[in-house]
């Protein structure tokens, strides 16, 4: 009751309220038309034992025709993926392994468009004319995207041409592999960053008179929540400094003032203080998601260290650069003891199994299941 953690209160009084999987809910059973909590068999509480297997993660996420889905939730089906910022550090590894099969990299604004390798996925929060029609145009990339940033007049896009800038003949949502999520502009470093049916990018105004924590965003944080969502089980940060100096900016050419610098490392010393706190609450933990990160200087101090052909190793699992694909079309048992562990090479076959040895053209025939032959 009431503490589900699907159910939002519309406040003292109302007669129903906001169920993230219902969408109304009364508290008690009415005999109306709505859900309520009492008679509820999705209702869950923090407290449950089965809440970490059993909580839906309530992400509110569109496609390009503003249609609510729920089809990206668990996507990933709990592989591991790279969350790629822009942080030079992320230089000094060998990106093409990015590129590698079985890897999933979703990058954080114009990191996107890194010439060493191609993400799988894009977020921004920024307008999106800020960010190149490369990443726009490409199918390869999913381009995950605040809700009102897919209509209206927020959604022009600018493309790029001999340095020249112009308009763009397309909107966000004319490209391809365009999604929305709701954003939400308050964060609280607990629970509360992944039971909203929005993600939560800091505090903006509104967010600090809310929560009364410092005022910072950092589209970053949309990335955790997003991998979440798509269901990654372990995410590994790149790119991830937490330090901005003078020649020490990003990965990709885009320089910065001194001032601008200084106000970013304020910003970086409070979303590490966030993070760092929702770390020590187990709050990842909690919610089935491991972080690691990368560069072992980093100026994110959260989370431990992973090297990065460790973290490449466990991403690809045991998905080959070149796949062996031959033999997949035969169906081969073995003759002797049904097994399907044999070995093939050319025309010879060896059962794993029990050993048996035969040609494929030379076939033997045991006869072992009781079926007569040529009945
Ligand atoms: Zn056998």
């Amino acid at each position: 009751m009431g503490d589900c953690v699907y159910f939002e209160s519309r406040g003292v009084g109302a007669k129903t309220h906001t169920c993230q999987l219902h969408e109304q809910c009364k508290l008690t059973h009415g005999g109306n038309k709505y859900a309520s909590c009492d008679k509820c068999n999705d209702s869950l509480s923090l407290a449950d034992d089965k809440f970490p297997n059993e909580w839906i993660d309530p992400l509110y996420v569109i496609d390009r025709f503003k249609h609510k889905t729920d089809s990206l939730r668990n996507l990933l089906a709990g592989r591991p993926a790279f969350l790629f910022c822009g942080g030079p550090s992320a230089l000094e590894f060998p990106l093409e392994h990015l590129d590698q099969k079985g890897t999933f990299t979703l990058a954080v604004n114009n990191a996107a468009g890194h010439s060493r390798f191609t993400p799988q996925a894009f977020v921004c929060s920024d307008p999106p004319m800020k960010f190149s029609h490369s990443i726009w145009l490409d199918p390869k990339i999913m381009k995950l995207v605040p809700t009102p940033k897919m209509s209206g007049r927020r959604d022009k896009l600018r493309m790029k041409k001999d340095k020249v800038f112009s308009r763009l003949d397309k909107r966000v949502r004319d490209c391809p592999n365009v999604w929305g999520f709701k954003r939400e502009s308050w964060l609280e470093p607990d629970d509360r960053f992944f039971l909203t049916s929005g993600a939560c990018w800091g505090n903006q105004d509104s967010g600090t008179k809310r929560t009364g924590q410092p005022k910072t965003v950092c589209t970053m944080l949309l990335g955790l929540r997003l991998l979440r969502y798509l269901g990654a089980s372990r995410i590994y940060l790149l790119g991830v400094d937490f330090r901005m100096g003078p020649g020490c900016w990003y990965s990709f050419s885009q320089g910065r003032t001194e001032g601008a610098c200084e106000s970013n490392n304020r910003h970086f010393s409070v979303v590490n203080g966030w993070l760092c706190q929702m770390q020590s609450r187990g709050v990842f933990e909690r919610y089935g998601v491991e972080i690691f990160n990368c560069f072992s200087n980093s100026g994110l101090r959260a989370f431990p260290h992973v090297p990065f052909d460790i973290a490449i190793r466990d991403a690809r699992g045991i998905v080959e650069d070149k796949p062996d694909l031959e033999f997949w079309y035969e169906k081969e048992s073995c003759p002797k003891c049904d097994s399907w562990h044999v070995w093939c090479e050319n025309q010879s076959r060896v059962c794993k199994d029990c050993e048996e040895k035969w040609e494929a053209d030379k076939r033997p025939d045991y006869n072992n299941k009781g079926k007569k032959k040529g009945k």
